[in-house]
């Protein structure tokens, strides 16, 4: 992007976008656990507050005029308000001499980035500041930008599927037990592909029941699970080194099979509960 100033020739508008392509160099700088791409670009925006038709056209515009890379820069020659030339920053290209208030740190990390950007476009309402949406080429993008948009999770990002939450009230109910976890935003902490992680529909399928040391009520738990694994959708139960497992062809409690994996070390102080993602798989 480049604000020019009020008054200036049309025809100048597109200049930034020719240099760019000509000579902006891309500067990776990668950043710690924010993605890249079109999903790099709508995860961020949609933190930042865009929704509808306003994420769309910030993810495209992102994508036209950065590709996605938080990293890239473009130089600009010299302009009407800007004679030592200026730099384009990061995803939503941020000029640092029209917007010399953004600093690199800011315009080169796609959160801080995309919340500027909301600021500056209105809300998602004013993108007259970037080329690439004045040229129109950001709506060759739009296809990729709804792509990646539908790829996120659902807004709040994590809950609990159906099934999940309904099992977690009933164990509150039940027993009394409140302290349960479920969906993890963070993908840490569980095993790799854990139902804990939120799918792509932002849900989780999985609930720990905290139940401290007291192992008679977490086997409570426990059997009550399975015992009412069809009605409840589950899928398996862990606790105390012992898994029942649904998908089975006869499901039984049993040891779990690796002594040193989590199945078996990481379950005495809470039970594990995942659950089919779909409710009419049972
Ligand atoms: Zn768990």
């Amino acid at each position: 992007m480049t604000r020019w100033a009020v008054g200036a020739a049309a025809g100048l508008l597109l200049v930034p976008v020719l240099i760019a392509a000509a000579t902006g160099a891309v500067v990776p700088r990668p950043v710690p656990g924010v993605g890249t791409g079109a999903v790099g670009l709508a995860a961020a925006a949609r933190q930042a507050g865009f929704g509808g038709e306003g994420l769309r056209v910030a993810v495209a515009v992102g994508l036209a005029e950065s590709g996605g890379d938080p990293g890239a820069l473009g130089r600009n020659p010299p302009t009407p308000g800007c004679p030592g030339g200026s730099t384009d920053r990061g995803g939503w290209q941020l000029n640092d001499c029209y917007h010399a208030e953004i600093p690199d740190a800011c315009a080169y990390e796609l959160g801080c980035a995309a919340t500027a950007t909301y600021r500056i476009s209105a809300a998602g309402t004013d993108w007259a500041p970037w080329t690439t949406y004045t040229s129109g080429a950001y709506l060759g993008e739009l296809a990729a930008a709804d792509q990646a948009i539908a790829t996120l999770a659902t807004p709040g990002g994590c809950a609990l599927s159906p099934a999940a939450d309904a099992a977690r009230q009933l164990v509150t109910e039940r027993f009394g037990l409140t302290d349960i976890g479920g969906c993890d935003p963070d993908f840490h902490g569980h095993i790799h592909g854990s139902d804990h992680y939120p799918d792509a529909t932002g849900h989780a399928y999985a609930i720990d029941v905290m139940v401290a040391g007291d192992r008679a009520l977490g086997w409570q738990v426990a059997r009550w699970a399975a015992a009412n694994a069809a009605v409840l959708h589950v899928k398996y139960v862990v606790f105390a080194g012992q898994v029942v497992d649904f998908r089975a062809p006869a499901p039984a409690w049993r040891p779990c099979r690796n002594p040193t994996s989590s199945c078996a070390t990481a379950h005495f102080d809470h039970v594990h509960v995942s659950f089919f993602a779909t409710t009419a798989h049972r």
